[in-house]
């Protein structure tokens, strides 16, 4: 028997999330693999304004409680976050499994938040006290550890609108159907005629967190396609620098290897 509370508003999820020791609950799917029944859980996957998915000005704004089969009937969310999504779990994963629970979760090997990484997406969080936007990336403190108050909730996820870019996505796991990713990796390019104005990579289940190389992106940025290509041995050099992957199921070479044949891969791939 698992104790919680079933919220139907976002209001009353917060002040439940104030007032007692919860744990969040979207789908379950992971957290049912080490059900506690010591714990109380808080059920947020019936609450209307976290399962929304809508545009504004700047953002797709999805809220958390969207299923990965919700984001994927989605026309507003972009074709590169439905690459990584329609590759999760198995129909009945993506039909319970949140894009907050994700998140929440805390690993870098988790599909949806590679693409919110390499998209620089922000997180709106919320709790009695009020509301803040946090970058994904400043979200990830390290392996398991999030920019989370314990009275806060995880409410949208924030993409940038403009979707009018380049991308590339691999996901590596043991087999290709229901597979947990044993590496993971996206890129993003955008070129105003034949300048680069925007390059971000990132590589999933690699270390504690999914990485960026802010300083290595910025050796292609403001550089013509010609330049670029001149410089290729360079740039996989540079990422070789870089990374510097944790031992887990498969080795720090492995690893390593691996997210060098990709961004090789993807250099080469967008004719760089
Ligand atoms: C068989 C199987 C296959 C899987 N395959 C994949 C895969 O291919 N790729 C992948 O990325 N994952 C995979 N997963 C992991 C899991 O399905 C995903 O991480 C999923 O997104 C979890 O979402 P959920 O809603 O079920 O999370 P839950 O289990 O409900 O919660 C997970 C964590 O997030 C917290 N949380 C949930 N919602 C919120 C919120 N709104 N605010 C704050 N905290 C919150 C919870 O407290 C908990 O700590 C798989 C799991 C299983 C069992």
């Amino acid at each position: 028997m698992v104790n919680g509370y079933m919220a139907t508003s976002l209001r009353e999820a917060l002040e439940i999330r104030a007032a007692h020791d919860v744990v969040p609950y979207g789908g379950g799917t992971d957290l049912m693999i080490a059900a506690d029944t010591s714990l109380t859980y808080l059920y947020v996957n019936r609450i209307p304004e976290m399962k929304q998915i809508a545009v504004d000005d700047a953002y797709v704004r999805i809220g958390a409680s969207c299923t990965f089969t919700e984001v994927l009937a989605s026309p507003l969310v972009p074709p590169l976050m439905k690459a990584a999504v329609e590759q999760i779990g198995a129909p009945a994963i993506r039909n319970g499994g949140t894009m907050g629970g994700n998140i929440g979760n805390g690993s870098a090997k988790a599909d949806s938040v590679l693409i919110e990484f390499v998209l620089g997406a922000k997180l709106r969080l919320a709790s009695v006290r009020g509301e803040r936007i946090v970058p994904i990336e400043a979200f990830y403190k390290g392996r398991k550890q999030l920019d989370l108050a314990k009275d806060e909730l995880i409410v949208e996820i924030l993409l940038p609108k403009d979707a009018d870019y380049e991308w590339y996505y691999e996901k590596v796991g043991a087999r290709r159907a229901l597979a947990i990713s044993r590496i993971s990796f996206a890129g993003l390019l955008r070129c105003d005629g034949d300048v680069i104005t925007d390059f971000a990579t990132a590589f999933g289940a690699v270390a504690g967190t999914v990485l960026r190389f802010p300083d290595v992106e910025a050796m292609v940025i403001g550089k013509t396609k010609a330049e670029v290509k001149a410089m290729h041995d360079a740039i996989v050099a540079a990422y070789g620098d870089h990374i510097v992957p944790t031992a887990g199921r498969v080795s720090k070479e492995y690893r390593k290897d691996v997210c060098l044949n990709l961004i090789e891969d993807f250099l080469t791939s967008k004719g760089l």
